[in-house]
């Protein structure tokens, strides 16, 4: 019957839109303006003042009408004699009220709603924060705090966006029988930028990047944490590790050994690990021919028993990270060709190997409870992140053909 009266009511519709004189029922439609009350809109709509109380009365309970915001809409429906007869107040997508005004009886109804999928994509533009540039293209703020929140623990949109970044994201879509529609959640997401790029998908409820790891359970520290290199060589092996009792293998006494040695053929490249500026370069007892650099933060490394300087080093030059520095060898007091590797963090040497691996690496993880994702859900996320790259393939040979 509901049905019936919804096929009659859009036929209504149509043929009022077609302009032809149609003798049924009748919708019409009224939105609110700044500064009006939805009762003075009813007795616009022929609802008595004393109906209107009535029905806001009525309908308290499920819908405050006094906080109707501006830009609101509802419906009323008149008999063929032009008699009010139904008041349909929508409260979310796929749901309305109707009162039934001869009888002032609230019923909730349930309208179909189909669900798909739309795409978005957006190149920052300069002075442009991400959180806008999406809420421009969805006219909708929770679609553009979702897409920030679940990037939040692997990009810092304050301050690691440039002007040319761009994003994609696929958001399902509920819209209901009455076109009422409204954005659901963020299927698959990615960021692309000149300091920064990290990339989401959703399976069960949690977000995951493409290796597959929750990105709650993951954050990236900075795009600047990789400002270290795993080790300062190739090597072939660690042969001796950072310690503060250490039998000296020529000496024969114990000895602390506050570096770590990486065995290398003689003259294999020595890189220094980051950015930095050269302070020591020369010859130190034990050590032999010896660099140092210091490096942001008082953090200095050091670089020893090596067979030659590298060209064009000397004190005061300014180094980058994964430049060869000099060549391993075993000046000093040596046993073989090694590099003996130090760093100091403000004025006190650390393990290297540990130092190494922190600063090295891109992620932090500080949760690990999170088990991995089963084979189903690597290939569901697979299949999405394949999605997303068609997306910003097709947007970009867009983008390419216009310019
Ligand atoms: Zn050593």
């Amino acid at each position: 019957m509901k049905r019936l009266c919804f096929y009659i009511l859009f036929l209504s519709c149509l043929f009022a839109c077609l302009g032809i004189a149609y003798s049924a029922q009748k919708e019409i439609f009224f939105t609110l303006k700044e500064g009006e009350k939805f009762v003075d809109k009813l007795q616009q709509a022929d609802i008595s003042r004393e109906e209107a109380l009535l029905v806001a009365h009525k309908i308290r309970k499920y819908i405050d009408l006094n906080q109707l915001p501006v830009g609101f809409s509802f419906s009323v429906i008149y008999n063929e004699r032009g008699v009010p007869v139904e008041l349909v107040i929508p409260k979310d997508v796929g749901v309305e009220f109707v009162v039934d005004l001869r009888r002032v009886k609230v019923e909730k109804r349930k309208l179909k709603v189909k669900v798909y999928e739309k795409e978005f994509f957006g190149v920052l533009e300069p002075g442009d924060s991400v959180f806008y540039s999406i809420y421009n293209k969805t006219k909708d703020p929770r679609v553009a705090y979702q897409f920030v929140s679940i990037f939040k623990y692997r990009i810092d949109f304050h301050t690691w966006t440039r002007p040319g970044d761009y994003y994609a994201f696929i958001c399902r879509v509920i819209e209901d029988e009455r076109g009422r529609k409204k954005f659901d959640r963020i299927l698959v997401a990615k960021y692309v930028g000149k300091k920064v790029k990290a990339e989401a998908a959703l399976y069960k409820g949690v977000y995951y990047d493409r290796k597959g790891r929750s990105l709650v359970g993951y954050f990236l520290a900075s795009p600047f944490s990789e400002s270290f290199l795993r080790a300062p060589l190739r090597y072939k092996r660690i042969s001796s590790r950072f310690s503060y009792h250490r039998l000296h293998p020529i000496l024969g006494i114990v000895r602390p050994h506050l570096g770590v040695d990486y065995a290398a053929p003689e003259g294999t490249p020595v890189r220094v690990v980051a950015d930095g500026r050269v302070i020591w370069k020369g010859w130190i007892g034990g050590f032999g021919r010896t660099v140092k650099v210091r490096h942001k933060g008082g953090i200095i490394t050091q670089y020893a028993h090596l067979r030659r300087y590298a060209r064009g080093i000397r004190v005061g030059k300014w180094v980058k990270k994964g430049q060869v520095i000099g060549y391993v060898g075993h000046t000093g007091l040596a046993t073989g060709p090694h590099l003996d590797f130090r760093i100091k963090v403000k004025g006190r040497f650390v393990n290297p190997l540990r130092f190494l691996a922190k600063y090295s690496r891109r992620y932090y993880v500080f949760k690990r409870k999170r088990r991995p994702l089963s084979p189903e859900g690597r290939a569901f996320i697979a299949s999405l992140f394949d999605k997303i790259d068609k997306v910003i393939a097709r947007y970009q040979s867009m983008l390419a053909s216009q310019s």
